[in-house]
């Protein structure tokens, strides 16, 4: 099965053990449904790695741009999870859910003067420092404020990691971090060192999203333990902290592996490990930070179908109340998707259609070449499988659509944790 929590019930899809077609009928659709129970399990399974391999002063953080909503931040709170920023918009959300920020980092390649002291004045406990510009700028809002402000440094180590160009982070030539490779990396401790009211944590670095292959995390980390080691023989600094990022893959179709975080990291603790010791450093806290993995695989997306239109010789279309302004992954990235008809059994006559959506552009799409019933038809309940990271985060007000409603699910009860957009919401800050 492509996610754990979806089964089939004489042929027809149940997800979390629940009915779709009971929820759509409740709650209405476009709707995001969200397993309660599937992403405190997710944080559990990466809390446990990381303490089990790291010790107890590492720490597992969010990445909440994956899907930032205040119930998600209570949650995380109660498993013990830490927390990514990267917007004053996503500290209101955490702090609004009573989220303690000193256990939040806030990353950005640009925060704004707004951005850093809005965090600053809610105790946001770490900045994850961009280039020097940003340094300065902490530097100067800390001294104003006569604190003293811990960071640490976005470290670009120069790799690669073969997946799509816009979601490659850890390559030279990227917009996030200093590089290694230019000195870039080393000039920026040497500056973090020297100014007052900040003080230098460690580092920070990640190279890119859905990583299958544990190699590019590996490299990753012996790269940035070797540049640890390296800052104490030049500068006699020695990091109390090493954030490795997230990025950890996530299945979305059949084709994709299923890959093992925890085997990852149990891999990457012995390498730090060895590394550190060969290198004559102390094991810094490891800070690791998977927004996808947790959140990924834990919803799923509901659609009422429209029309369903065959253009003879070309291609057929099977048309949704939902799409781009929901989740725009196919059509920023081309990403794959699994689809299933909730209304009908699953069977082998298939055929394949384009899922389109409603704007008003013909870009937008939920996926092509996507097998469904051959007799699917207006008003069934169409569902998208591994729905819970960046679409409702990347959701927008294109065409003033308005946002679906987000429900959770937990131990067969189910409740609002974002409320459907309305109409008249769309209007809501016109003057
Ligand atoms: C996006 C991002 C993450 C999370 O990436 P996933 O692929 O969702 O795990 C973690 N850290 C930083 C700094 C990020 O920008």
């Amino acid at each position: 099965m492509i996610c754990e929590n979806i089964s089939f019930e004489n042929g027809l899809l149940r997800f979390a053990g629940r009915n779709p077609l009971e929820l759509a009928a409740k709650y209405g659709t476009p709707l995001y449904l969200y397993d309660e129970d599937r992403v405190r399990a997710n944080m559990r399974r990466f809390r446990n790695a990381v303490k089990t391999h790291f010790g107890e002063g590492s720490e597992v953080l969010y990445a909440s741009k994956a899907a930032s909503f205040k119930q998600i931040y209570r949650i995380a709170a109660e498993e013990g999870i830490w927390t990514d920023v990267v917007s004053s918009g996503e500290i209101a959300t955490a702090q609004a859910a009573g989220f303690d920020l000193s256990h939040s980092c806030f990353h950005s390649n640009n925060k704004t003067p707004e951005d850093i002291s809005y965090a600053m004045d809610r105790g946001v406990g770490y900045f994850a420092v961009d280039c020097p510009e940003e340094l300065y700028a902490l530097a100067a809002e800390s001294a104003a404020r006569g604190i003293t402000q811990k960071i640490i440094l976005r470290i670009t180590p120069g790799i690669d990691p073969h997946t799509y160009e816009a979601v490659a982070t850890g390559r030279v030539d990227s917009k996030f971090g200093s590089a290694i490779e230019t000195g870039q990396a080393e000039n920026i401790t040497a500056l973090a060192l020297s100014l007052g009211n900040l003080k230098l944590c460690g580092y920070h670095c990640h190279v890119g999203s859905q990583l299958f292959d544990s190699e590019v995390q590996l490299r990753t980390a012996e790269i940035m333990m070797n540049f640890v080691a390296d800052m104490k023989d030049k500068f006699g600094f020695e990091a109390q902290v090493l954030d490795l990022g997230g990025g950890f893959g996530v299945r979305y179709t059949e084709e994709q592996p299923a890959p093992d975080a925890a085997s990852v990291i149990a891999d990457v603790a012995k390498l730090l490990k060895s590394t550190a010791a060969a290198r004559g450093v102390k094991m810094p806290d490891i800070f690791i930070e998977p927004g996808r993995a947790i959140v990924a695989d834990a919803a799923l997306m509901l659609y009422t179908v429209g029309s369903v239109k065959r253009i003879p010789g070309y291609k057929q279309y099977v048309s949704v109340d939902g799409g781009m302004t929901d989740n725009p992954r196919y059509a920023l990235y081309k990403s794959p998707y699994t689809f299933y008809d909730a209304s009908r059994p699953v069977s082998e006559k298939t055929e394949r259609f384009t899922v389109a959506g409603r704007c008003c552009e013909s870009g937008d799409l939920l996926g092509e070449n996507i097998p469904l019933p051959a007799d699917i038809c207006r008003g069934d309940i169409l569902a998208c499988c591994t729905a819970g990271a960046y679409q409702f985060a990347m959701s927008s007000g294109y065409n003033r659509v308005p946002r679906p409603g987000l429900v959770m699910l937990k131990g067969g009860e189910d409740y609002v944790a974002v409320r459907r957009q309305t109409p008249e919401d769309m209007a809501e800050f016109d003057i």
